[in-house]
């Protein structure tokens, strides 16, 4: 294994991105957007608006809510055009330069971008356009597209931006803001979902149609892959920039990121995720179990498909705390699992004497369920049978979802059956690559990336010795 890849520390987890464009309220629409949006990032949160003739900023760390908490912060964002992001935390390192929409100075007037997704070329592009004396501000890979964009020559911003990105290779769902124009596009695999919505004479683009939901907005469709949209006075103009033979959906949005009442990838998660239940029910029961629970909230849609599916009934076991943040005093005195105490309190009288099968979305590190299972055992439970609807994880995530390192992914590392014992299930038992594909939506030849569960990874990863090779 390529010991570098596992330790690439510029990678850009996952996001949720918004663009309003034509209503005179437009930063409170793109606002309430990415607040139906903070699942796909609670770490920071921004909008950029424009009057037509000026760009108006706000972004901080922090939620949606916390970063916009008065009325007179969305005033000072007036015009009727906006983007907006909020970005996924990841572990320890949070720094300003990860807060979005990011703004700089043209020469044709400022510009605003919003991303979601990860380059991955950006250590060998990076270096490039250091040695060629461009000055960075921050790590990330956003503000290098807009470098490339600066040095690119084209007629229109939208020409400039089709160079740029021939040198770019990776996930990127884009919106831009100039004062006159918003532009959207998302990249030739369309790793990142990005969908296009209508309303009382507006346009609203946002990563989920929850957002759209929201916004009282009618969904219209998908961006494609490979195309740019460019909105302005003159109205709605797509081209086809670059097209790829295969597309390459991250299927983990379904699996997990996306919430399960929004349509990505031109079809509705909750469906695919009740399929994905369904589908472990049948490859993988537990004939005696006597009720069927889910992690709330990320795997119930699954776990009511498995419960569906299997004839037995769905319980609810764990209530969850809904107020835990990222932050918490943690008692002097050490208690045993506090985190995952502070989350998840079994509800006894469900569990007690009982055959449980415990549905989860994923296993990551194997920390949550390893507390999990100790949890609901001292609840009383007789037995714990543990289905996931997903194949293990055993590879990183260069595309944008915010996986850990290779090392500590633990299917990485251990067979199913020493998972099953470090969590101390009575039964593991995870879907197959092939049941998951199987189950995920197929309509219009779509096509998925499965880098994280497979080691087939659709674009290459490139390190500063270029192209890296997979060979694990
Ligand atoms: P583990 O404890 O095994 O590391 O994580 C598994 C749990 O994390 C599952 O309950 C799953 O729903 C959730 N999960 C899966 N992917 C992600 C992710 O990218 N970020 C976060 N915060 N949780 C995730
Ligand atoms: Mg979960």
């Amino acid at each position: 294994m390529n010991k570098q890849l596992t330790e690439i520390d510029h990678v850009r987890p996952n996001c949720g991105v918004i663009g309003v464009w034509g209503r005179p309220e437009a930063s409170t629409l793109a606002y309430l957007g990415l607040y139906a949006l903070q699942h796909r990032g609670q770490e920071s949160a921004g909008i950029v608006s424009s009057d037509g003739s000026k760009l108006y900023h706000h972004a901080r760390m922090g939620l949606v809510a916390d970063v916009f908490r008065s009325r007179e912060i969305l005033d000072r964002l007036p015009g009727s055009m906006a983007i907006g992001h909020n970005r996924y935390s990841t572990t320890g390192k949070s720094t300003p330069d990860n807060v979005q929409p990011l703004l700089v100075e043209d020469r044709t007037g400022p510009i605003a971008i919003s991303h979601n997704g990860n380059l991955v070329n950006y250590t060998p592009l990076r270096k490039f356009l250091e040695e060629e004396g461009s000055l960075f501000q921050t790590s990330s890979d956003s503000e290098l597209i807009l470098q490339l964009l600066a040095r690119s020559h084209g007629k229109t911003l939208s020409d400039r931006l089709v160079e740029a990105l021939k040198m770019v290779r990776g996930a990127y769902s884009l919106v831009l803001l100039t004062a006159r124009q918003m532009i959207v596009l998302r990249d030739p695999h369309g790793f990142r979902p990005l969908c296009l919505g209508k309303f009382n004479g507006g346009t609203v683009v946002a990563s989920e149609s929850c957002a759209l939901d929201l916004l009282e907005a009618e969904y219209v469709r998908d961006i494609e892959p490979g195309e740019i949209l460019v909105i302005d006075e003159s109205g709605l103009n797509s081209i086809k920039f670059a097209s790829s033979s295969h597309k390459a959906h991250c299927i983990f949005e379904f699996v997990y990121f996306s919430r399960p009442d929004s349509r990505v990838f031109g079809d509705n998660v909750d469906k695919t995720r009740r399929k994905l239940g369904h589908s472990l029910a049948r490859a993988h029961p537990a004939l005696d179990a006597d009720y069927i629970i889910s992690v709330p909230d990320s795997s119930n849609t699954a776990a009511l498909g498995f419960a569906h599916e299997s004839g037995k009934p769905f319980e609810i076991a764990l209530i969850r705390n809904h107020y835990v943040g990222r932050t918490f005093i943690e008692p002097e005195q050490p208690m045993r699992d506090f985190g995952v105490k502070i989350k998840f309190n079994p509800v006894v009288g469900v569990l007690k004497g009982k055959r449980v099968v415990v549905v989860e979305d994923s296993i990551v590190r194997g920390t949550t369920l390893k507390k999990l299972v100790r949890l609901v055992r001292k609840a009383g439970v007789r037995e714990v049978h543990v289905r996931v609807s997903s194949p293990p994880i055993r590879n990183p995530c260069f595309y944008g979802m915010n996986f850990p390192t290779r090392s500590e992914l633990m299917a990485a590392w251990h067979s199913v059956e020493e998972i099953r014992e470090f969590i101390e299930a009575d039964s593991l038992e995870y879907l197959t690559p092939e049941e998951l594909l199987a189950a995920v939506p197929h309509q219009d030849c779509q096509g998925y990336c499965t880098a994280c569960f497979t080691g087939n990874y659709p674009v290459p990863i490139d390190d500063e010795d270029g192209p890296v090779r997979f060979d694990w």
